[in-house]
């Protein structure tokens, strides 16, 4: 998401007059559809049902960030409890994704650890595991840094890794050994040339070299995270020679009908369907990375319906 025309949207749509505008109308909730389950556990319980039966994996994630009332950091660390006790009473194959600003980091990052550390106890109780979801740059130390401590503990985390940042390639060194899976995504947020590639060529060149890195350890389970043709064709050469598991991961409601073809080709795709109430800042980012989008988005903001 690094170009101009990607900065352009974040920096409207994340004006407040433009935010009420779309989260109180009935067009905007129903564009928030497109990418979202809904607003209840119920509602991505249904999708992830349907989706495992159509033969992918998928990960569950509650919608929520930058969270700095303590409550409300306490009640998302019950929402994630729930969801993980509800993919095991449902016995999908399902793990959950946690954004660690929405358990408190940043606020109170020892809350944080012990509520992720509490949800990544309920996973193991349930058999399945947490992924990391990585957030803006000037989280990323202290996100890894969490992921490391409890990762030791638990066992069954995973992390994903940004392949614009140019640390990327020696956090991946750092978080590999541990085990657990790592989810290596482009990056979603606008970061300064400082600390991330800017073009989308860099940014694509990049992220090839980190799947082949990836690829060639053992410690880990390699989850690739893009909708790119490309990117998609280049892992698969990367692991040709592996033998031991990794998948591809893709949003929910995006690029379906590729999803599907993946399946047919017996290669493993875990599908990330966020629900919640807290879908704005979500909807936002997946705008951004396809400004055709905005349109739709126009249309439910200018709504008075
Ligand atoms: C499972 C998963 C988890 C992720 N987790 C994180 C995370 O933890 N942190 C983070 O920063 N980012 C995360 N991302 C987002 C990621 O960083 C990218 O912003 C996003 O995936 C778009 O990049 P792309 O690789 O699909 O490539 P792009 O070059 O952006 O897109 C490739 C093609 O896919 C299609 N496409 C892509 N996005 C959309 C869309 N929104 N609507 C319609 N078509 C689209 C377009 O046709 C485009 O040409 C995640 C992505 C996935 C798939």
């Amino acid at each position: 998401m690094a170009n101009l025309i990607g900065r352009a949207v974040l920096g409207v749509t994340n004006r407040s007059i433009v935010r009420s505008a779309v989260t109180r109308t009935r067009p905007g909730r129903a564009l928030s559809r497109r990418f979202v389950a809904g607003e209840l556990l119920d509602d991505v319980i249904a999708v992830a049902k349907d989706l495992n039966n159509r033969g992918f994996r998928v990960s569950l994630d509650h919608l929520g960030e930058y969270v700095t009332d303590e409550t409300k950091a306490l009640q998302a660390r019950d929402d994630y409890l729930a969801a993980i006790d509800a993919i095991a009473a449902n016995g999908l194959d399902a793990n959950v994704s946690v954004k660690l600003t929405q358990l408190g980091l940043g606020t109170n990052d020892d809350l944080a650890r012990r509520s992720l550390g509490a949800i990544a106890r309920r996973a193991a109780e349930r058999e399945t595991t947490v992924t990391i979801d990585m957030e803006d740059a000037t989280l990323t130390e202290a996100t890894i840094q969490m992921y490391e401590v409890v990762q030791q503990e638990f066992g069954i985390l995973g992390i994903a890794i940004q392949a614009y940042l140019h640390r990327s390639v020696d956090d991946i060194a750092r978080v590999a050994p541990l085990g657990g899976h790592i989810r290596l995504c482009k990056g979603a947020y606008a970061e300064p040339s400082e600390v991330a590639l800017q073009s989308s060529d860099d940014i694509d060149a990049n992220f090839d070299l980190l799947v082949n890195k990836l690829m060639k350890y053992e410690t880990t389970m390699p989850a690739i995270a893009t909708h790119d043709e490309a990117r998609i064709a280049a892992a698969e050469r990367s692991a040709a020679d592996r033998i031991h598991p990794w998948e591809f991961q893709m949003l929910y409601g995006v690029r379906t009908k590729m999803q599907g073809k993946i399946i047919e080709s017996g290669r493993p795709l875990r599908v990330y369907v966020p629900y919640g109430d807290a879908w704005y800042p979500y909807l936002t980012r997946r705008l951004a990375e396809r400004p055709a989008n905005m349109l739709f988005f126009a249309r439910a903001a200018l709504s008075r319906g």
